[in-house]
């Protein structure tokens, strides 16, 4: 399928940008493979505003936004989810303007242990010094986020005279992901955050992601006929039933995939990462390896794979087809 880009002619860091009407962008200067060219802030309403994913900890975004929300009163901090570059600066913005926080809830507890990486899948130590920095396997969590309103599906996040702003639980890429829904009566917008990105595929990686969760939240989306998607990164989508339904074409493809791995007898994940990402940077191969094991954790389920050796999915287990 094809992603979209976002050219960084279009935009500055640290200026506030109208993208659509009631819509304004602030985007942090922390890009990175996970974050592509930075978080997005958005800024929603007129005067009376909402701030979704107030984003990371980093002074520039905070005297950023600052400037941006001069004369406006913000009601509500809505959080899609608290990875370290979405929910940080809520706590700031809370003392700021005394406006409450927003989302489905906090960090859970990782569900179960996923093992320990494959040994095959460690990077060469000289492709490392190379490139310099080591690419990070996951995206990092801020387990000090704790919305003070919790929201579920449907329910109203907030709400002006002229529109109105609803949760849609959309777990997958993490178990407390939210989008929220934009109605001003001429336009329907979901800000979607990290569960469709217009630049790439989301990242899926067990504990706390799940496959066949994330599946379904996309296939709820493709369902709403939203008139744009909005992510935290990346430029806003425009047919998000098409592209919703491409993400979901892909995702289908590499399950069948991993499956197919299985039953030409890869039965390490390691080993279905080497024949599946034989075209990738190898510092991508130990977050492909969590990506596999999502999809395996979902074919256990779905009865097409077992755990040879027992218990849940893992890293290091050994996997058959049934
Ligand atoms: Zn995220």
């Amino acid at each position: 399928m094809e992603f979209l880009t976002l050219d960084p002619a279009t935009f500055t860091y640290g200026a506030a940008q109208e993208i659509a009407p009631l819509v304004r962008r602030v985007i942090a200067e922390n890009p990175s493979k996970f974050t592509y060219h930075g978080t997005g802030t958005y800024i929603v309403g007129g005067r009376d505003v909402v701030v979704i994913d107030p984003g990371p900890q980093l002074d520039s975004h905070r005297d950023a936004l600052h400037a941006a929300l001069v004369g406006c009163t913000v009601r509500a901090i809505l959080v899609t989810h608290c990875h370290a570059d979405h929910s940080p600066l809520a706590a700031w913005l809370t003392a700021e303007t005394g406006a409450p926080t927003v989302g489905f809830g906090p960090h859970l507890d990782d569900r179960w242990d996923i093992g320990d990486d494959p040994i095959e899948l460690e990077p060469e130590p000289a492709s490392e010094v190379e490139e310099g920095a080591e690419v990070k396997i996951e995206e990092s969590i801020d387990r000090e986020f704790v919305p003070a309103v919790v929201v579920r599906t449907g329910d109203v996040a907030a709400a002006a005279d002229d529109w109105t702003m609803r949760a849609l639980h959309t777990p997958g890429h993490t178990s407390n992901h939210t989008c929220y829904s934009l109605d001003d009566g001429v336009t329907r917008t979901l800000f979607t955050g990290d569960h469709v990105m217009g630049w790439s595929t989301t990242v899926v990686s067990p504990p706390d992601g799940d496959m066949a969760a994330y599946f379904e939240s996309l296939r709820v989306v493709a369902g709403r006929h939203d008139d744009v998607l909005i992510p935290t990164h990346g430029p806003p989508i425009a047919e998000p039933t098409t592209f919703v339904d491409g993400l979901i074409g892909h995702r289908l493809d590499r399950e069948r995939q991993v499956l197919e791995a299985v039953r030409d007898g890869c039965t390490t994940v390691g080993s279905i990462v080497l024949r599946l990402y034989t075209d990738v940077d190898q510092r991508l191969h130990k977050p492909a390896g969590r990506s596999v094991l999502a999809h395996l954790a979902k074919l256990v389920d779905d009865g097409r794979v077992v755990v040879v050796d027992g218990g849940p999915p893992r890293l290091d287990r050994t996997y058959a087809p049934t």
